[in-house]
């Protein structure tokens, strides 16, 4: 692994810089007060407090209206939310005219649309709740804002987009709501430290900030309130804020928040506006380096200069952000991810881009303390992330593989599988069961190694097999065998077996059924390593054609189990083994203890390419087997003998946890997947962490 981390992920959240971490210190150790109380420690806490607020104000451009100290800017939506719901539900209650509309923007952040539906739902108002369109760079429509703004009660626009860094036009949007009845709420979250607010010049009556996105801790925030804007507190109790937001004041928090806005006002520690688009403008060089057909999703002219979102085609967020992640470059979808499939962006979305950009959005973003040496490893790092995905044959335009090619790899789509066998001598390969998802990536695979297409064989008769060959025989360039030299599901007519260099591929007809199917047997000098089965477990027709050894590949493998063995073909799925994580404290354990080990890596080769793989200890032994690939060694891993451990691992631990969970299935009771993988690693135990098992 890097040694050093490069933190490209400021808009999720900063680390608190020093001059933040050294206030909050002083606040916990010497300055501990209480602001409530009324002896001298007490009066020092509420200087301070008093202090920080009106440094605030000279920043914020606010000298009147409130400002409230709140846990972050998810409590500050909440309260604005809250106010100016609570004053619209005193209007009901006065049989007063209300306006029918709450608006806003379509790429908010979630917590505005959810505290909005949330408030509406506990104050009984039944209010419609309608999202102002964006265009496709981003911005408000003003026209339609302009129409429905008389009607509104509430309308929130962020300053900036967290996702694309777009900064909405507040001149426009505030001349789209003149003579609108609404109140204003401007999510200032992603604004703070990088744009002028003048809060105090606009008619903005809300305006929610949280310290960690810029340098400051998290559970800290600031709610600005205008003058004679509603306002209900969220939180009552002793009476804090002049009881419009009890509970004992977060100092520490506070004085962190002071010191960095404090380094904001003098101008002496972050970056000038023209410097942080010299740092963009050098990483957008260094991304068009790296990666072919990238496409940015945002006008750079309309961003905040610390945030990019791309997209890179034939390459999903996933694959992005585990590449980065093997370089120590900590980036962020651009989309919320779900476990084992990119949720596309809703902001890329809502601004109408195209769905492979929203599926395959990343961003990078970073703060206003980036300086120039930070930059220049990151596009330093950004370029060895291209060369390793064009080593890899993950380009369009590649370089040409450097390592070997496995025998058998298996590629899923939606719990359909693919099954791709390569024979490295011969460089001959034949895909089982094609899926048109897959073309354009098998193809470049076959293109950029150099590898013949023998035949693209089907296991059972459906309606995607003919356009998914066809897609796959044009992706490799060449002509697809003519129809009446195959059969239906593409195996050469008149022909016993393909050979690929010292293996050979068998079909097996599976009689008995209403339409043709078969199962293929792929056999070399020691028996059948596998038979690709189709949709049956194991097909009658494959006994005495295998062995016990034999891996049974279906079809069709929501469950992840990769394989089945003839022996236990017929085992029942539904129960998945579920304790596969050992952690990490665990594995350390072990290691030191001289237990026998062996440590997989199954990460993707342009990720092992990136990273060193983890010290553990000596005598461990080391492979790496991308879990595409796990299939070839999956005889040896069953077959080790019964003291070694298996232990695998990936970048979080997901995958690892797959593959710990296929070997279980398969017998092997002693495959375990480090848990957290390695952005856990190298682990020091913690207070609660459980002793070592
Ligand atoms: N608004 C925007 C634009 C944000 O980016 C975020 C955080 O990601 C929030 C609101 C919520 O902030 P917090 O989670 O700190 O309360």
């Amino acid at each position: 692994m890097h040694a050093t981390e490069i933190y490209l992920d400021a808009n999720a959240t900063t680390p608190v810089m020093a001059e933040a971490r050294a206030a909050a210190l002083e606040a916990m150790a010497d300055a501990f007060g209480n602001p409530s109380s009324v002896h001298g420690t007490g009066l020092k806490a509420r200087a301070v407090m008093g202090a920080v607020r009106a440094c605030a104000r000279r920043v914020l451009g606010a000298p009147s209206g409130r400002l409230l100290f709140v846990s972050g800017a998810t409590e500050g939506i909440q309260t604005a939310v809250l106010s100016a719901l609570a004053a619209l539900r005193a209007r009901a209650d006065r049989g007063e005219a209300m306006p029918g509309l709450v608006l806003y923007g379509a790429t908010e952040h979630k917590a505005v649309p959810e505290a909005i539906q949330h408030w509406c739902r506990l104050l009984r108002l039944d209010l419609q709740a309608l999202a102002i369109p964006v265009g496709r760079d981003g911005r408000h429509d003003l026209d339609w804002l302009r129409r429905h703004a008389p009607r509104a009660g509430l309308v929130c626009t962020m300053a900036a987009n967290n996702e694309t860094g777009v900064v909405s036009d507040l001149d426009g949007i505030q001349a789209a709501l003149a003579g609108s009845p609404a109140l204003w709420m401007v999510d200032s979250v992603q604004a703070l430290g990088k744009l002028p607010l003048r809060l105090g010049e606009r008619p903005i009556d809300y305006a929610p900030f949280s310290g960690h996105k810029l340098y400051a801790p998290k559970g800290i925030g600031m709610l600005y309130v205008r003058d004679g804007a509603p306002l209900t507190p969220l939180i009552a109790g002793g009476g804090q804020e002049d009881a419009l937001r009890s509970g004992t004041e977060n100092m520490p928090g506070i004085a962190a928040l002071g010191a960095v806005l404090g380094l904001c006002e003098s101008g002496t520690r972050f970056q000038p506006h023209a410097a942080l688009q010299a740092h963009r403008q050098r990483l957008v060089d260094a991304l068009r380096e790296a990666f072919d057909g990238i496409v940015f999703n945002a006008d750079p002219a309309l961003s905040l200069p610390t945030t990019i979102n791309f997209s890179v085609p034939q390459l999903g967020s996933r694959v992005l952000l585990d590449l980065f992640d093997a370089a120590s470059i900590r980036v962020s979808s651009g989309s919320a991810c779900g476990a084992t499939k990119a949720a596309p962006s809703d902001v890329l979305s809502a601004m109408g881009l195209e769905a492979w950009r929203c599926a395959s959005a990343v961003r990078l973003s970073f703060g206003p303390l980036a300086d120039a040496a930070l930059i220049d490893d990151a596009c330093e790092r950004i370029r060895r992330c291209g060369a390793a995905l064009r080593d890899s044959c993950m380009t369009s335009v590649p370089q040409g593989a450097r390592a070997g090619v496995d025998l058998l790899t298996r590629h899923v789509v939606d719990g359909a599988v693919c099954y791709l066998v390569a024979d490295e001598a011969s460089r001959r390969c034949v895909v089982i069961d094609p899926l048109d998802e897959l073309a354009e990536s098998l193809g470049q695979w076959m293109r950029c190694r150099g590898f013949t297409l023998a035949a693209v064989l089907g296991t059972h008769p459906q309606a995607g097999l003919a356009p998914a060959s066809a897609a796959l025989w044009q992706a490799v360039g060449a002509a697809a065998p003519a129809a009446a030299a195959v059969d239906a599901l593409g195996w050469p007519v008149g022909e016993p077996a393909l050979t690929l260099g010292t293996r050979c591929l068998r079909r097996l007809g599976l009689p008995g059924t209403a339409q043709d199917r078969a199962a293929y047997l792929l056999a070399d000098g020691h028996g059948v390593q596998a038979a690709f089965v189709g949709r049956e477990a194991m097909p009658a027709a494959l006994q005495g054609q295998v062995d016990r050894h034999t891996l049974l590949l279906p079809a069709h493998d929501p469950e992840g189990c990769y394989a089945r063995l003839p022996d236990a073909a017929g085992a029942d799925l539904a129960a998945a083994p579920t304790a596969v994580e050992l952690p990490p404290h665990a594995l350390m354990a072990r290691a030191a203890a001289g237990r026998p080990l062996l440590l997989v890596d199954v990460r993707e080769p342009y990720e092992h390419r990136l990273g060193q793989l983890p010290v553990v200890g000596p005598g461990v032994q080391r492979q790496a087997v991308p879990l595409p690939a796990l299939l070839n060694a999956l005889p040896q891993w069953l077959a080790l003998d019964a003291d070694t451990e298996l232990v695998l691992f990936c970048r979080s631990g997901n995958r690892s946890a797959q593959a710990a969970r296929a070997l279980r299935r398969l017998g092997q009771a002693r495959a375990w997947s480090l848990a957290g993988g390695l952005a856990l690693w190298p682990a020091q135990p913690r207070p609660f962490d459980r002793a070592a098992d």
